[in-house]
Formats: structure tokens, sequence, C-alpha cells
């Protein structure tokens, strides 16, 4: 049975399958801001086609997350008083598609008692920066697509570590049509939480909480993520994540290392928080008030 490749109608099912329900994965970040994003018909019946489609682009779910409750469980003990770093996955650390490529991994998923390839590019330096990222950072991945799909992904992805949290489409907000990473739901102190994610639509409630990442698909030159990590190892020791970022924003910097480098250092005094030497104000005195400006 052929699977459609993306951008493409299937032969066998076009009088069904309406053209946005083309298999992608992580279905938010290929809109852009100012593109809004479609509502997706109901299909008239469902077919194997059907429910692969609805893996990924979620037609009917109906949710039973509470929302009340904290996605997160408390911080572990070996990652008690770090800095949580949600990461996205699709776009942001890999792209994956149907069609059958030259792949880093590939995964097998059942769909109606169907087996599906996927098959998943790495991001260059994607394995070096999910090392140290679990070194300075609570890890936690925050996808908009499925378990079915992320969860086998994630497993050899991040084979050498356990410890990383996971949250599926179904801890996201559904929002206008679209899914919503509300950080405001992990239970997390907002101050101490960094999202890196490639669609500003999924951070869009906790701006200042985002280092933004440009969108991957195969670019074997790409450097975005040693580019995020240079900015990152600063944020690890920032008490005060959305203050920080707000002000990068508002001197107009952009968001490198070196414009944050500067703003901690010099404007912040570190101090120790346990092993992470975060800037805490030492002996409780500031050198800055982001109150002054
Ligand atoms: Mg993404």
């Amino acid at each position: 049975m052929k699977l459609p490749n993306p951008g493409e109608e299937p032969e066998d099912s076009k009088a069904e399958m309406p053209k946005l329900l083309i298999p992608e994965f992580g279905m938010i970040q290929h809109y852009d801001e100012k593109t809004p994003i479609p509502i997706l018909p109901k299909p008239k019946k469902s077919s194997w086609l059907t429910s692969l489609c609805n893996c990924f682009r979620g037609i009917e779910l109906g949710y039973t997350t509470q929302k009340d409750l904290p996605l997160l469980e408390p911080q572990s003990p070996e990652n008690a008083g770090k800095n949580t770093l949600v990461l996205d996955l699709d776009e942001t650390l890999v792209h994956s598609t149907f069609t059958s490529l030259k792949s880093d991994i590939t995964i097998e998923i059942e769909i109606d008692r169907q087996n599906f390839k996927v098959y998943v590019l790495k991001r260059p330096g994607v394995d070096e920066f999910l090392q140290k990222c679990y070194e300075l950072f609570e890890v936690v991945f925050f996808t908009a697509s499925l378990s079915t799909y992320a969860n086998p992904l994630l497993n050899i992805l991040e084979s050498k570590n356990k410890n990383a949290s996971r949250l599926f489409r179904e801890s996201c907000s559904y929002i206008n049509n679209t899914y919503i990473k509300d950080l405001s739901r992990l239970g997390r102190d907002l101050r101490h939480v960094i999202i890196v994610d490639n669609s500003p639509v999924s951070y869009s409630l906790q701006p200042m909480n985002a280092v933004p990442i440009k969108t991957w698909i195969d670019d074997p030159e790409d450097d975005e993520l040693n580019s995020c990590w240079n900015v990152l190892q600063h944020l690890s020791r920032v008490d005060d994540i959305p203050k920080v970022l707000g002000e990068i924003k508002k001197r107009k910097w952009d968001l490198t290392a070196n414009s944050l480098h500067k703003l901690i250092e010099s404007e912040f005094i570190p101090a120790s928080r346990g092993p992470f030497n975060s800037p805490i104000h030492a002996n409780g005195d500031k050198k800055f008030q982001f109150e002054d400006l």
C-alpha cells in the first residue's frame, strides 16, 4: 500500500483526503505566524489512511487531561535546583517523513494494526547538544505530535539518558485550532523555565521564556544547535529567565551568547545556587534592578 509523500495527495483517496491531511510531523511549525492554522474538515469515514493522518494531525482527540494538575512530577533529586529546559522535537531536533530515504533513525509505528515506517533525520550536533543539556538542565521533551510516534523515537534519540520527561500532544492546550505549549501548566516556577522551539505559536503564551530556533529540515551545514547551546549555557545560570530575555528584547539586542554574557556578568552578581551557580543576587544585593528601567 503506497503512502502519500508530503505535499502529495494519495492516488486512491483523493475524494476523501483533504489536502491538509497529508501526514506531516509537528504540524504547527510549517505555518508562520501570519498564516492562520486551517480548520481541518471531518473525514467522511474512517479508513487506515484517515487513522494514519489523525496520528499526526489530530481531528477528534477527546482529550481527558486534567488541566488543574501539573503536567510534570516534582523535580527528581538529580535535577533539583536546575532550570527546566523544554525541547521541541520536530524541525527543532529532528525531521521525520514517511518517504523512504537514507535516515539516521528508522522506526515503525502501528496504526489500525498496520505498520508504517518513519524515516528520521537528526539535526547536526543533536547528540552532543542533548548530552550537554542533560548536565545543566532538567530536560523535558514537549511535542505536539502523538506518543505513538514520538515515544519510540525518543527511546532511540536519548538512549543514554532516561531521566528526561516527555509530554505529547494531549498535554498541549488546543486554542484557536492549534496546539500551544502552555508552560504555566508544567508545575514549575516560570522564572526557571526555558523553551526551545522552532514554532513561535507553540510558546505564544510565554514568549519571554523562549529561545527561538530556526526550522530545520535537512541542511547538513546547519549549526543552530551549537548557537543555541551558547545561549542556553548562560541561561542555565539565570534566576529569572523572562526578566533576562525581556531585558535583551528591551535593549534590542540579538539573543546571542555575547549579549547574554554582557547582561548577566556585568549586571547580575553571580552567586552560588548549589552546583548551578545561578546569578542570584549575592548577599541579597543586586547591582541592577529591572524595576529601575
Ligand atoms: Mg517543531
